[in-house]
């Protein structure tokens, strides 16, 4: 499973905004964002507006890093979303977000999607009462997401789904159970669900240059 591991919140400064890459650190005043938002490396010889390709280009970096996906793997995305019917953009988006890794991420059994990639990956998570360890995972309507016992008890786990729900956080297309120990897809994402700015159509323009 190829991902980034390189420093994350230097990412945030070269998008120029909070991704919420580092789960609860990015909700305090430890972000590194609050105080230095310039993007990281020498600065710019010249200043000025984005050209319209750099613009694409920061916006399809910017979703990226958010999912944490690989350009390979988002490259197969956009053709996947481009088969579908409907509109290439936001079935990218939704295709983003029926991610595994995401899902547990939204469901708050995890801080990140980071962490829940890792969750994922030691085969802590069971669909449909079947451990899965692959992040990238579409989860389908009927799915029940869970803990594996390996992962019951943990403190950080319960505080998250509380202070997910608490905050109205988990969205309408998971149902989390009331012992808060597993989640329900009840339907699938949309793109009113995407709560992040982005300009999908931007996007696309790239792709299909
Ligand atoms: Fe980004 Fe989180 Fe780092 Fe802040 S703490 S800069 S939001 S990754």
């Amino acid at each position: 499973m190829a991902r980034y591991s390189g420093p994350v919140c230097k990412l945030c400064r070269r998008e120029g905004l909070k991704l919420f890459l580092k789960g609860k650190r990015c909700g305090t005043e430890k972000c590194t964002f609050n105080d230095r938002k310039n993007p990281p490396g020498p600065p710019p010889k010249r200043k000025g507006k984005l050209s319209g390709y750099g613009t694409q280009l920061r916006e399809k970096q910017k979703v990226k890093r958010i999912y944490g996906v690989l350009e390979r793997q988002f490259r197969n995305y956009f053709e996947k979303a481009q088969r579908m019917k409907g509109i290439t953009g936001e079935n990218l988006l939704v295709l983003l977000e029926r991610r595994l890794d995401n899902t547990v991420y939204r469901t708050g059994i995890s801080a990140s999607r980071a962490q829940a990639r890792n969750i994922i990956a030691h085969g802590h998570i069971l669909v449909n009462g079947r451990r899965v360890d692959i992040p990238s995972y579409q989860v389908r309507v009927g799915d029940t997401i869970s803990l594996h016992d390996s992962l019951r008890g943990k403190e950080f786990i319960g505080t998250n789904i509380e202070m997910a729900k608490g905050m109205g956080l988990i969205p309408d297309w998971l149902e989390i159970s009331d012992d808060g120990k597993s989640a329900k897809v009840v339907k699938l994402p949309t793109r009113e669900n995407v709560d992040i700015p982005i300009k999908e159509q931007v996007i696309i323009e790239l792709y299909s240059k």
